[in-house]
């Protein structure tokens, strides 16, 4: 059981003004397994000042100063990848693979910003102009709990990089992970008040932050709902918002492809992050000829996925992050049933031998039509949705038919064929016949899927604003 009772202000851990003690908990046990002390607004204020301060020198540091900085957290959080991999684990229940990844992101990460930070020029010509790319000012980092430490460490990279200073606002229920964190940065030695982490409530720090005159841009990611309100907040003094939101992902599995190829993948991204991902694919689009096919091998694949314990490496799919989770994925999947959905795989309640752990059921629905509830909301879990479509005009049109799009799938033997429905996909991402993530690409979302780009040099110019300077003779 640990207390986790400081909070990082300005270069040092400090004890918050807010007393509220917040229980953290062991996903794949239900037990309460630390205490964290919640910062306040006024903490949040403090950290903001700190960064203000901190300001004026540090967006005068030059490119080599800040790849030298990232490249130290770098070595900083690669140094605590084991800690980090154990209170993944433990915090959240991530399984041995996807825990594994997460705390090898966090690190990685960095170093690909200072790969993109070398690169970049922050100087270039416009005619008779120059243009400066500027540092914005202070940046408020605010943070969801389904990958903690890649959140906080890719956020605050690109921020720095840029030139700006930084106040993080973790989710309250990863505090483990936000300490460990925390910890290895401050090893890297940075000037005090360039990056300050203060762990609190969302409507306390989080609101604070978002609506401060003195924090110029946010950086969001979390869910579309929280989304708005932080824009709304942020408007009041014209902040600079980027926001990584929700998704609805959709399938599209083309009639030409090998579903034994194919099927292993489309299961893999419904259920990756035990269903806990912004990016899962959750609307799995197939030919009405090929549906009955697919589904027997979609019940194939299901039966040898193993769901429950994150310490057993033969487990896919965790715990939900808390018990509000799991109950509201078992709502939805009541109501997939209720609108007439017909379940092939899984159900209500927890797999069979599993009686504790907030762990839900591999899910699958097949006659899902796009107007159900099941097929429309960002569940979070690991519930996906087979629906049928007549031909490739109709397959567009549902994966378009949705108020998210943050990324797409394209199954296909023809890659030709593949790209071009892939052009016609409304979504920040899509990955024709692979899963993998190329950090140097941006991502973002469409629609209610978000505003802006994270990654790469996209990424980096979120926190910076041209200026022109135009010289007379
Ligand atoms: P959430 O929106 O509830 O919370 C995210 C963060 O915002 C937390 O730190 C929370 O404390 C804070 N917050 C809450 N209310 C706030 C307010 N009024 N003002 C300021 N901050 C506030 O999201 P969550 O439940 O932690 O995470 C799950 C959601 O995140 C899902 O919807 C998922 O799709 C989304 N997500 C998106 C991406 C992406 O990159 N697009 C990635 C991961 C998760």
């Amino acid at each position: 059981m640990q207390l986790i009772d400081k909070i990082y202000i300005d270069g040092a851990f400090v004890t918050p003004c807010g007393d509220e003690l917040f229980d953290l908990f062991n996903p794949a046990t239900e037990r309460v397994i630390g205490r964290v002390r919640l910062a306040n607004a006024r903490d949040a204020r403090d950290a903001i000042a700190a960064a203000k301060r901190a300001f004026p020198a540090f967006s005068r540091t030059d490119k080599r100063e800040r790849v030298d900085m990232l490249e130290r957290m770098h070595a900083a959080v690669v140094a605590k990848e084991d800690e980090l991999y154990e209170a993944i684990t433990e915090e959240y229940g991530a399984p041995v693979s996807r825990g594994r990844w997460m705390a090898q992101h966090a690190s990685n990460v960095l170093l690909e910003t200072a790969g993109v930070l070398r690169d970049y020029y922050f100087l270039r010509r416009a005619g008779t102009a120059d243009v400066v790319m500027q540092p914005l000012g202070v940046a408020g980092l605010i943070t969801p709990w389904n990958s903690d430490a890649g959140f906080i460490c890719g956020k605050l990279a690109a921020a720095l990089a840029a030139g700006c200073t930084a106040v993080i606002k973790p989710s309250e229920m990863s505090a483990i992970q936000t300490r460990i964190v925390t910890e290895a940065l401050h090893e890297a030695g940075l000037p005090p008040g360039v990056f300050n982490i203060v762990t609190g409530r969302g409507e306390t720090v989080g609101a604070e932050i978002s609506s401060h005159p003195d924090v110029a841009k946010l950086s969001f990611t979390g869910s579309t709902a929280v989304g708005k309100e932080i824009l709304r907040s942020g408007a009041g003094t014209l902040k600079r918002v980027t926001l990584e939101l929700g998704g609805k992902s959709p399938v599209l599995v083309l009639d030409d492809a090998n579903l034994d190829a194919v099927v292993p993948l489309v299961i893999q991204a419904g259920f990756m992050n035990s269903g806990q991902a912004c990016i899962a694919g959750t609307r799995i689009l197939v030919p009405q000829h090929r549906l009955s096919e697919f589904e027997a091998r979609v019940q194939e694949e299901v039966a040898r996925i193993h769901a429950g314990d994150p310490r057993n490496p033969e487990t896919t799919v965790g715990p939900m992050v808390s018990q509000k989770q799991w109950d509201r994925v078992q709502r939805y999947i009541r109501i997939g049933i209720d609108e007439g959905a017909r379940l092939i795989a899984g159900g209500e309640g927890r797999p069979e031998g599993v009686d504790v752990g907030w762990i839900v059921r591999p899910t699958v629905f097949s006659n899902v039509s796009n107007d159900m509830t099941i097929a429309r909301e960002e569940i979070f879990g690991p519930v996906l949705s087979i629906i049928a479509y007549r031909d490739m005009e109709d397959a567009v049109s549902i994966a378009n038919d949705t108020n998210y799009g943050l990324q797409a799938y394209v199954f296909s033997a023809d890659a030709k064929r593949a790209r071009e429905v892939a052009s016609r996909i409304e979504a920040g991402r899509v990955l024709v016949n692979t899963l993998a993530h190329e950090p140097a690409a941006p991502f973002g979302g469409f629609k209610q899927s978000g505003i802006g780009r994270e990654y790469g040099t996209f990424g980096l110019e979120a926190f910076l604003e041209p200026k022109a300077i135009l010289v007379g003779l």
